[in-house]
């Protein structure tokens, strides 16, 4: 998945303490990222969208 935000993967963002049930993910680690925080795509289902 890739952050809304800043295209950069989830992997590249930090875990955030608060586990909650959904995917929360916090700053980006990218340097010279200027996302800080994940932002999840809204699970589009939506395919027919072209
Ligand atoms: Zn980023
Ligand atoms: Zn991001």
């Amino acid at each position: 998945m890739h952050c809304k935000k800043c295209h950069h993967t989830d992997e590249a963002h930090r875990p955030s303490e608060k586990s909650s049930s959904l995917l929360k993910l916090g700053a980006c680690q990218i340097p010279d990222c200027p996302c800080n925080q994940y932002m999840d795509e809204i699970s589009q289902i939506d395919e027919e969208l072209m």
